[in-house]
């Protein structure tokens, strides 16, 4: 398997130098040349696998054989020893037609640790094999930066710098990032929001000499690797729900920011997951929404909303999906893309929104909407939804239809955002590691939203 760049203009890669590049030298995203096709038979051989079996048959089509399958092996069984459940992401049946798949048992109580707690060890096992120190860098709207921070903490050859938006992320996710003491973390708190964060690195990846002379290596969803890891979960799931006699078609409602978390959806799909419908489920922040409804793809407003993590207004996975729909025409996706830094905009005519239609319908949900939602279904079915999951329910009761089965994820643990929470009325019981992060000291740098400052401390630290 070779991995190409969405935009066309990057030779062939091996899986591992794909990881590393991250963002594609030439500016777009990679991805593999052909998606590998499973066969209803191995389908229903993978159906009785446990989570880690899955994880090794699905990275197996797409590795190489880079890394043995001893090593492999060893490093899933790390990487998913720190989840509080055995299943790693299990499936809550709430009724006949509605299953929510639970993506918040790891460190940081988000889905981004399933793919993140992976990733430090993959980086880990490179730098190692390498003998070279990785530098990490990411921006973060608050659960990525902490799942990673986790996934690489304290371990040997990497130094780890993310940037959040100060006071813009919630108050767990701030504490989850900054009390952790290890040297090879640092933790920048700018003064501006998520998308001003993400811009200032997208350019020093793109700055491909201060890329190489530091070695520098991204999480942020744009890797690959992350969009892989997350596609298990959807076979997982998927063979999770019972099925009577006549099998009900099956849904998946995603609360969806970056665009990262459904690509992987549409992955699977496009290796033969026979998912009926991906359900984009989005916040007051609805670019997504506005395009599959529309054809129009715009950025709006920055809105603040009970769910942060999905706060996100340019969705820089979506370009991946650009690709395919453009029947894999890397010309094209460049022409695009152009002309949507010229514009601002990119709309797509009549003919081409109906395809975009037949793979996708979105939702976005009010802030209203939303704390209703966490009341309704705490008083009906007893199931506390955090808001984005909320997010992801609301778009489901949308769209879901008769005779049809959804699986809506839940993106993180309530625990994580109690102020939304607080506003339904509702008392809950923190987990333990999440109230004594309250009494731990703090360690991050407010920065102003200069580039020349914050590549200062960057240098700074990779010197240290
Ligand atoms: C990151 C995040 C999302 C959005 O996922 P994308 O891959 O960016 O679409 C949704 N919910 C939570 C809790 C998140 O942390």
């Amino acid at each position: 398997m070779k991995y190409i760049s969405t935009r066309g203009q990057v030779e062939a890669q091996g899986f591992i130098d794909t990881v590393l590049m991250g963002l594609a030298d030439d500016g777009g995203l990679m991805i593999p040349a052909e998606i590998p096709h499973i066969t209803p038979e191995t389908l229903k051989e993978w159906s009785k696998l446990s989570y880690k079996e899955l994880f090794l048959q699905i990275f197996a089509l797409y590795t190489n054989q880079e890394i043995p399958d001893e090593d492999l092996k060893n490093m899933v069984d790390k990487s998913y020893a720190s989840f509080r459940d055995s299943e790693i992401t299990p499936v809550n049946k709430i009724d006949d037609s509605l299953y929510i798949l639970e993506l918040f048992h790891g460190p940081t109580f988000a889905f981004k640790d399933v793919a993140l707690q992976f990733m430090g060890e993959f980086y880990s096992y490179v730098s190692k094999k390498q003998n070279k120190i990785i530098h990490i860098l990411g921006a973060t709207s608050g659960d990525t930066g902490a799942a990673a921070i986790q996934g690489v903490r304290g371990k040997e050859g990497i130094k780890i710098c993310i940037l959040h938006p100060h006071n813009k992320v919630s108050k767990v996710q701030e504490l989850q990032m900054t009390t952790v003491d290890d040297q090879n973390v640092l933790n920048l708190s700018v003064k501006g929001n998520f998308d001003d964060c993400q811009k200032i690195i997208k350019d020093q990846f793109a700055d491909l000499e201060f890329k190489s002379k530091h070695n520098l290596r991204a999480i942020n969803s744009i890797n690959f690797l992350r969009i892989l890891a997350q596609t298990v979960y959807y076979f997982y799931a998927y063979f999770q729900i019972e099925q009577g006699d006549q099998p009900k078609k099956v849904n998946i409602s995603v609360p969806s920011g970056n665009f990262g978390n459904i690509f992987s959806g549409f992955l699977a799909k496009k290796m033969g997951l026979p998912i009926h419908k991906l359900i984009i489920a989005t916040n007051e922040n609805n670019i997504l929404e506005r395009f599959v409804k529309t054809g129009e793809y715009k950025p709006g407003d920055f809105k603040s909303t009970h769910s942060p993590s999905m706060d996100i207004q340019v969705a820089s996975n979506f370009e991946r999906y650009l690709y395919y729909f453009l029947d894999q025409d890397a010309a094209k996706v460049s022409a695009i893309m152009k002309k949507f830094q010229d514009d601002g905009k990119i709309v797509f005519n009549a003919e081409d929104l109906v395809r975009v239609q037949a793979d996708f319908v979105a939702y976005g949900a009010s802030n209203e909407q939303c704390l209703e939602l966490i009341s309704k279904y705490k008083d009906n079915s007893d199931y506390l939804l955090d808001p984005h999951t909320a997010c992801g329910i609301a778009a489901y009761e949308a769209y879901n239809g008769e005779e049809e089965i959804c699986i809506s994820f839940a993106t993180a643990h309530p625990a994580k955002f109690n102020e939304a929470i607080e506003q339904c009325d509702i008392k809950q019981e923190f987990p333990a590691e999440i109230k004594n992060l309250f009494s731990k000291s703090q360690h991050q740098l407010v920065i102003d939203h200069n580039k020349e400052d914050i590549v200062r401390e960057l240098e700074a630290f990779y010197e240290k």
